[in-house]
């Protein structure tokens, strides 16, 4: 067999299983589209990308639909990408609920897909006051160039504060009925009006914590709406930026230490993707005592409520 004539059949061949894997996909695809649930019929099939946001999804529709969560609990989110199964999952889901703002970068071409194809794909971020940044946390220049940046903007960990959820509660329960023909609004009524106490009972927890020590050193950027929300100063991030995958200089690492002395933060909070041997250093060159956060991962109870009270004594006894 000629070396040309060889080549040909490995083509055909990866011709064949290519289109093996698109009749796979189509095959997928026909599960997928929104579809009207009639009683004692097959559950609508909702897919959440994160646990912390998939616990307030499974609290909205209640048995009503079939809640799948991407991410298992306690992944971070920055350092996620979907398997060839999870990518299966989004394709056969009447609804996908995802963040948005690049939380979930490695899903966004197969979201785009998923809603070319009429597939509803819910984004919790369209739904909430997106955090403003700081001019120095934008890198770029302004350069006119147009199109160096395809990353939107905004800080996405929205979930660290009950109120914004709240407002992702509100809308989601519109999605549901217009988009897979679910009535949630009894159970929204009752959440809504849960979350609306949890923002109270946080208030209340953090009360003991002296304006003086209102100060958050946290392993990346992921405290920011929680700040916003319950008076506290962002004095700096481990890893400066809004994701864990960013870099730590030594120049910005050295700034950081700095300023943990000069306003004496009491306390710093290490995070899932915070790198231990940097935490390690300044505990010990700044003496500051170093606090587990549990900013992405759901307790045992798997409660959205115990996650958000979770955080607040996590806050509160570091700081208080
Ligand atoms: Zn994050």
């Amino acid at each position: 067999m000629t070396s040309s004539r060889l080549l040909m059949r490995l083509s055909l061949r990866m011709r064949l299983v290519s289109a093996i894997a698109v009749m796979a996909l189509a095959s997928a695809a026909c599960g997928g589209g929104p579809s009207t649930p009639a009683p004692g019929e097959e559950r609508p099939a909702v897919v959440v990308t994160h646990a912390v946001l998939g616990s307030v999804v499974q609290e909205l529709v209640g048995d009503a639909a079939d809640v799948t969560v991407l991410m298992g609990n306690g992944v971070d989110p920055h350092d996620w990408s979907p398997s060839a199964r999870d990518i299966e999952t989004v394709n056969n889901a009447d609804l996908v609920v995802a963040n948005g703002l690049d939380l979930e970068e490695g899903l966004i071409r197969v979201l785009e897909e998923v809603e070319g194809r009429g597939v509803a794909v819910f984004h919790a971020t369209d739904h909430v006051v997106i955090r403003e940044m700081d001019e120095d946390e934008h890198e770029g220049e302004e350069g006119e160039e147009g199109e160096e940046d395809h990353h939107e903007g905004g800080d996405p960990h929205f979930w660290v504060d009950p109120v914004a959820m709240k407002a992702v509660v509100t809308a989601l329960g519109g999605t549901l009925a217009a988009e897979i023909g679910l009535d949630v609004s009894e159970r929204q009524a009752a959440l809504e009006a849960a979350l609306d106490e949890l923002d109270a009972e946080v208030r209340t927890m953090l009360d003991p914590v002296p304006a003086a020590n209102r100060k958050l050193v946290t392993g990346h950027e992921s405290m920011g709406y929680f700040a916003e929300r319950y008076g506290f100063v962002l004095v700096g991030a481990v890893i400066p930026g809004l994701t864990t995958q960013g870099e730590v200089s030594a120049g910005e690492l050295s700034r950081l230490k700095a300023e943990i002395e000069e306003q004496q933060v009491p306390a710093i909070f290490t995070e899932v993707g915070t790198p231990a041997a940097v935490v390690d250093a300044i505990a010990r060159e700044t003496g500051v005592e170093v606090v587990e956060l549990h900013a992405i991962t759901l307790p045992d109870d798997g409660s959205y409520l115990t996650f958000i009270r979770e955080i607040a004594r996590e806050v509160a006894g570091a700081l208080a």
